[in-house]
């Protein structure tokens, strides 16, 4: 069975794991590009590198993104020589951005990139990218028009979001890799992350959201909101400074007709009849993964509630 997840990072990483491996499925993981940024010249690509790290088994678990074990020496150079060093990058983290940044440099692709990456780190499931355009969220603030990594890094999402944007979206065209993906698959899952800022970026890649409309398999989104709370990260208050209902509900209505399924949290059972309501199926599933067992549970109870 193929299975496509479309995944931001720490939330959408928990769910790829779930599939990963599970007997019988073969998973293709879309990332989101649009938290990419260059830093001290080399570029960075926050979630797909916390996929990568995840499916690979080397994520530091503590604080899901970044490499386990990991020493930070190159960063404090950096910081002795007077260069902003708010963005946490460590020692093997660099390593990989050295690497990305050189080939980029040599003319490969994004997607050839994380492809090589994965499979050196020994990622099984295939880990694509929308696009190998350059796509960055923006988000203005009453300071103005911040990048995401400043909104989200150095200023740890404390100013109050007043409006995003997708700078490049309009022209990125979308990989035949994530369009075949999408086509192909027989399930389709918008995993638990930041709706605004990981799943609506690959969605308005020129193509995808009607790849996606288009395609044969059941689309599913699980809610990355439990009883109307974040696991973690600044997707509830986007949500609100957007105008929109703060809970799973919210998120279905967010998705739209994109969406034929929503799976919420066992907190959020009450809100069923209303999700059902929207013309959408809905499942109650105990949708918060701390351990592997939890996310391979969670991954099995949706391919069952959708079989
Ligand atoms: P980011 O790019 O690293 O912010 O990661 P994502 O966009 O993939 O994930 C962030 C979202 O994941 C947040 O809205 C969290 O509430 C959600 N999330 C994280 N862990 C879990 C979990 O275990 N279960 C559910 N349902 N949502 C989660």
């Amino acid at each position: 069975m193929k299975v496509t997840l479309l995944a931001g990072g720490v939330g959408g990483a928990k769910m790829a794991e779930g599939f990963d491996g599970l007997a019988g499925v073969e998973l293709s993981v879309i990332g989101n590009i649009a938290d990419d940024a260059a830093f001290h010249g080399l570029w960075v690509s926050p979630d797909i590198d916390t996929l990568t790290y995840s499916l690979a088994g080397q994520i530091d678990r503590a604080q899901g993104w970044g490499v386990a074990d990991e020493s930070h020496r190159a960063l404090s150079v950096l910081n002795e020589l007077g260069v902003e060093t708010w963005m946490t990058l460590g020692d093997r983290d660099f390593g990989l951005h050295i690497y990305r940044s050189a080939a980029l440099a040599q003319g490969q692709s994004r997607s050839e990139v994380a492809a090589h990456v994965a499979k050196t780190f020994g990622v099984q499931s295939e880990i694509l990218l929308p696009t190998d355009d350059v796509v960055q969220t923006r988000v203005r603030t009453a300071e103005g028009w911040l990048s995401f990594q400043e909104y989200f890094v150095r200023e740890q999402c404390r100013p109050e979001v007043l409006e995003l944007a997708y700078s490049g979206i309009e022209a990125a065209k979308p990989t035949e890799a994530a369009l075949t993906a999408i086509a192909e698959a027989d399930l389709i899952v918008l995993a638990p992350s930041n709706p605004l800022v990981s799943i609506t970026p690959i969605l308005e890649v020129q193509g995808i959201r009607e790849a996606v409309l288009a395609a044969r398999a059941k689309v599913a989104a699980v809610s990355p909101l439990i009883a109307g709370k974040v696991v973690k990260g600044p997707a509830d208050r986007m949500m609100k400074a957007l105008g929109l209902r703060v809970d799973a509900l919210g998120v279905a209505e967010y998705y739209g007709d994109l969406l034929g399924h929503m799976v919420i949290d066992t907190l959020d059972a009450a809100l069923k009849p209303q999700i059902m309501a929207l013309g959408r199926g809905c499942t109650v599933l105990q949708t918060l993964m701390t351990e592997r067992a939890e996310k391979q549970a969670l991954a099995a109870s949706i391919l069952g509630a959708m079989a």
